[in-house]
């Protein structure tokens, strides 16, 4: 049996939300076929105030041992690398978690918020928050480049926002099975089962993408990229492959671009998310998997290439055939 606690953060509850919605397995059958055994989650758990405290101090005395430790949101530092923003039983969060970080076996950064900072971590960040091991793209963030838990490795990353049910069920049973190590991970500490594909990769719409036919209004059937905001060819995300609620959705089978929520500069990287930023007419954000002259040069071609039908087809709120 592995003990698996899980704090909140900065945090708008998603990532929790998200894992409710864990269907294959649900949560329950999930935790009872990776034998965990969850000893406290801020939602989910009735208990409070003293007997949380007191479960934390003997994780801390060594009484009970803490396998993994999910952590959903990010850290805030402030007010001047006080922690004060967030004080927990009269203590900075941020002195609760280092603490419990050290003697954890493994450590999850649950949602974008905690892997990178996120959505508290925007703009001019006035709560000084950031992610676990990174603060946007740069390694370091509260615990430092060099931290690793008991078990060798860095803090791994699972961002999304929210982050799949399947990317932290999967990842609770490589660790249980053994399976994962530091080689499955990339350089943002995201195992890459989940983040080695684009998210553009399943798109339905990927005819129109490769005749550069393209939506010019929401509701439209053609392809989100050229005008619409559509950062699907940069993100990495299998969501057009895994699909979302049920296997049925993702964001842009529900006509909204990809807004690559997985990314390390999210949100501040993603604006403006529903329109396409160009120079002379040429998308600022071109596909990570293809030359850039390449694509000028094939986007022409297929321009001119593209049948009746894809055009059409386009620019309808319904197909039309
Ligand atoms: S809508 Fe986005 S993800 Fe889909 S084909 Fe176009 S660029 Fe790719
Ligand atoms: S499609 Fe893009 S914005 Fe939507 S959940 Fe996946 S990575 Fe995030």
């Amino acid at each position: 049996m592995m003990n698996v606690l899980w704090l909140k953060a900065l945090s708008c509850g998603g990532d929790t939300f998200s894992f409710l919605n864990a269907e294959q397995p649900d949560i329950i059958t999930g935790f009872k076929m990776l034998k965990l055994n969850l000893l406290w989650h801020p939602s989910l758990s009735a208990d409070m105030g003293d007997e949380i405290f007191g479960l934390f101090t003997e994780i801390l005395n060594g009484k009970i041992p803490l396998d993994i430790l999910i952590v959903e949101g990010s850290v805030p530092l402030g007010p001047k690398n006080s922690g004060k923003y967030f004080i927990w039983n009269d203590k900075p969060f941020k002195d609760w978690l280092e603490n419990l970080a050290k003697v954890c076996k493994y450590l999850i950064a649950l949602g974008t918020c905690a892997s990178f900072g996120g959505i508290p971590a925007a703009g001019s960040n006035p709560t000084e928050a950031t992610g676990l091991q990174f603060l946007r793209n740069q390694k370091g963030g509260f615990l430092g480049a060099k931290y690793t838990s008991k078990s060798g490795l860095p803090v791994i990353n699972i961002p999304g926002c929210p982050a799949h049910p399947d990317w932290l069920m999967e990842t609770l049973g490589m660790i249980t099975f053994g399976k994962l190590s530091l080689k499955d991970l990339d350089e943002y500490q995201r195992p890459k089962e989940f983040y080695n594909h684009l998210s553009h990769h399943g798109c339905p719409r990927n005819e129109y993408y490769e005749f550069k036919a393209s939506a010019l209004e929401f509701g439209q059937q053609g392809c989100l990229f050229e005008h619409l905001g559509c950062k699907g060819t940069v993100c990495f995300s299998d969501c057009n492959i895994r699909l979302w609620l049920g296997r049925t959705g993702s964001c842009v089978r529900g006509g909204f671009p990809c807004i690559a929520c997985t990314s390390p500069d999210f949100p501040d990287g993603s604006v403006p998310f529903f329109e396409t930023k160009k120079i002379a007419d040429i998308p600022v954000t071109l596909p990570k998997d293809v030359p850039k002259a390449w694509y000028i040069g094939i986007s022409t071609l297929a321009k001119a290439a593209t049948p009746e039908r894809v055009k059409k087809n386009a620019i309808s709120f319904k197909r039309i055939d």
